[in-house]
């Protein structure tokens, strides 16, 4: 194993090839690239239309056994195989990432741009504001927040024709609906196009949403840890006139805008979403959406740059797109559509894009597949699945580890007993990828203290437990040069014959849905539903929704819904809490158990090492 330096100082030492450069090498017009500087760009959907001749690459999605605190380099893994699959395999290759949030940046995870000599450059560009993306999705949330709760106010502390008369003010003598009215209307069935001939009982329907305060899930958001924020009282000022509500901060990657971005499939549509968003109920049963607020223009308007996935490159210059970064539980966990779309069709029929799902196979890919697929209607054509030798021993018995702390010896020593202990969670996370009928090649991250029994035991075990082909790769220390046996593997997957399917049916009922997840992927015997999920049930079903794909909300510690069980548990009933609508985005998330929505910052968090070095001006600390 040669020296490794800090991620931050290897990002450093490679110069970046300008941006504009690289976009020239892989296809792309003038005019469909857009510079925010010298290392990243935003590429127009527009190259979608221009290629959309051109037929899609290979399809590569990368996903992991269930995370330990010790990593298992799914980040690192992908920008090592992009790059083994580029220059030293020769193939047009393109890496499609989540953007991170700042919250573990300067929380307990720090960065997420893929580690040692397999990264996407420069790292604290990637790691911080990139293009402003996840402000702008802050931006458009909390426009929703603020309407929902002025609009409340405005309805207690007005009448009806008051109401009324502002929403549709007179100008030069008469009153007009805009647009965005005209759709309530209709919504309403109300076929009238001009305000002066709507009755009272009309005027009525028409000026007042009723929010029930108590149904409200839209949720302001920001992007920091800031645990102090979980659970607030609103409207405390006296201007407000004793209005208050309890509310709550959510981490703004877990916005369902996020979520929007990460499944459209153009503006129109993104257009679309943003207006079908539910945010609350009305008190006599209806949805209310971001439509009848009347600011899902608005809401696209802020969100017109985001939709345009970002360029950038790993260390060894093969283009990445970065794009959304939905959390990963309480959403799907998956980078963009769009930016997935637009790759394929740059690579060509014979290159190679790698995209990768976040948490383990368990929640990431099974959301990429049933979520995000069903969409996006893309077909994967290999799941390479990463698994560490550290990781395996944890799901094994090892003992826990404490950040700061040395690693005990079971983790630093050769333990094949360990290991093969537990293989248990690898082999149900192979298994949970034949669900799809699509090959899975294992990836052996491999780690210095690892040994070479440790290594080859798991691949060994990894073939008969059902991979196409498991391999051991060294690119966090060697680049893409250490990931070309498992480029060469997931080559030869590539051509294999693929038969894939959906877990489920998604005119099934809502149950039935959850139930087949929990059974065939976690492994449970049953699902028990409290009673805040069965109202749920019902009233999602009767609003219209049932028919919409299943995003589990589930701890990514463990197969089961409890954190501390790891390896492969069996013999659970799963519980589910309650379940919420994601509309716009398109999905039923049910909640399985208490799910923070916002991180908290440890004694000592990350942003204790970043500072500006005082003589250069770069950012130091980073990792
Ligand atoms: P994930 O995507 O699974 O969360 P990452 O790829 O972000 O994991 O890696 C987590 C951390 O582990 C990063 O800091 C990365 O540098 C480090 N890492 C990954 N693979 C290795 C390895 N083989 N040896 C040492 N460190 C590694």
């Amino acid at each position: 194993w040669r020296h490794v330096l800090y991620d931050i100082d290897i990002s450093r030492s490679c110069v970046p090839k300008c941006i504009d450069r690289l976009a020239r090498e892989i296809g792309l017009l003038s005019n469909e690239v857009e510079l925010y500087g010298k290392t990243k760009a935003k590429v127009h959907l527009e190259a979608i239309d221009r290629l959309r001749i051109q037929p899609d690459g290979k399809y590569v999605v990368v996903t992991g056994i269930t995370p330990t605190p010790l990593g298992e380099g799914k980040s690192t893994t992908t920008i090592g195989l992009v790059q083994a699959l580029g220059a030293h395999l020769n193939n047009n290759v393109f890496a499609c990432v989540r953007q991170p949030s700042q919250g573990p940046t300067f929380g307990i995870k720090g960065g997420a741009a893929g580690g040692g000599y397999s990264q996407v450059i420069p790292m604290e560009e990637f790691n911080l504001h990139l293009t402003g993306d996840i402000h702008a999705i802050t931006a458009a949330n909390n426009l929703v927040a603020a309407a929902i709760d002025a609009r409340i106010f405005h309805e207690a502390t007005q009448s009806d024709k008051a109401l009324f008369n502002r929403l549709v003010p007179l100008s030069g003598g008469h009153r007009t609906f805009s647009p965005v009215q005209i759709n309530r209307l209709k919504k309403l069935g109300i076929e009238k196009s001009d305000p002066s001939t709507l009755t009272e009982e009309e005027i009525t329907r028409f000026a007042r949403l009723d929010i029930d305060p108590e149904s409200i899930t839209w949720q302001r958001v920001l992007d920091t840890n800031d645990r102090f924020l979980r659970k607030i009282t609103i409207g405390q000022s006296p201007t407000e006139k004793g209005y208050t509500r309890t509310a709550q901060f959510d981490i703004t990657v877990a916005s369902e805008i996020m979520a929007v971005l990460a499944l459209t499939s153009s503006l129109e549509d993104m257009k679309h979403r943003l207006a079908k968003m539910v945010v609350a109920t009305s008190r006599n049963g209806e949805p209310v959406t971001t439509e009848d607020l009347g600011v899902c223009g608005a809401l696209t308007v802020l969100m017109r740059d985001a939709i345009k996935p970002n360029l950038m490159q790993t260390l060894e210059g093969n283009p990445v797109f970065v794009h959304a970064g939905p959390f990963a539980n309480i959403a799907h966990g998956n980078s963009s559509i769009l930016a997935d779309k637009i790759a394929l069709k740059l690579v060509g029929p014979e290159g190679f894009v790698v995209t990768e799902a976040g948490f383990g196979a368990d929640i990431g890919m099974e959301k990429f597949f049933n979520i995000k697929c069903r969409y996006s209607g893309l077909r994967p054509h290999v799941v390479v699945l990463v698994a560490t030798v550290r990781a395996l021993k944890m799901h094994g018995g090892g003992p826990s580890v404490t950040a700061g702390m040395p690693l005990p010896k079971e983790y630093t020593e050769e333990n094949l007993e360990l290991v093969e202990k537990g293989f248990c969670n690898l082999r149900k996370q192979v298994e949970n990828t034949k669900h799809f009928g699509v090959p899975v090649v294992v990836a052996v991250n491999a780690f210095k203290t690892d040994t070479e029994a440790e290594l080859q035991l798991i691949c060994k075990l990894a073939k008969e437990a059902g991979a196409f082909d498991a391999v051991q790769c060294t690119h966090w220390a060697d680049g893409g040069a250490g990931a070309v046996e498992l480029g060469k593997a997931v080559q030869k997957a590539a051509e294999a014959p693929s038969n894939f399917r959906f877990l489920y049916d998604t005119e099934l009922p809502v149950v039935d849905k959850i139930r087949i997840i929990a059974q065939k992927i976690y492994g449970a015997d049953e699902i028990e539903l409290l009673p805040e999920a069965q109202h749920k049930v019902h009233l999602y079903t009767k609003q219209g929704f049932g028919n919409l794909p299943i995003c589990m909300a589930k701890t990514h510690l463990s197969l089961s819904h409890d954190a501390e069980k790891k390896g492969a548990p069996t013999g659970f009933v799963l519980p589910v809490r309650d379940i919420r609508a994601s509309v716009g985005a398109g999905f039923l998330y049910p909640l399985v158990g208490t799910m923070p929505t916002i991180p908290g910052l440890p004694t000592r968090p990350c942003f204790y090492d970043i500072d500006l070095e005082p003589e250069t001006g770069e950012v130091i600390g980073l990792f």
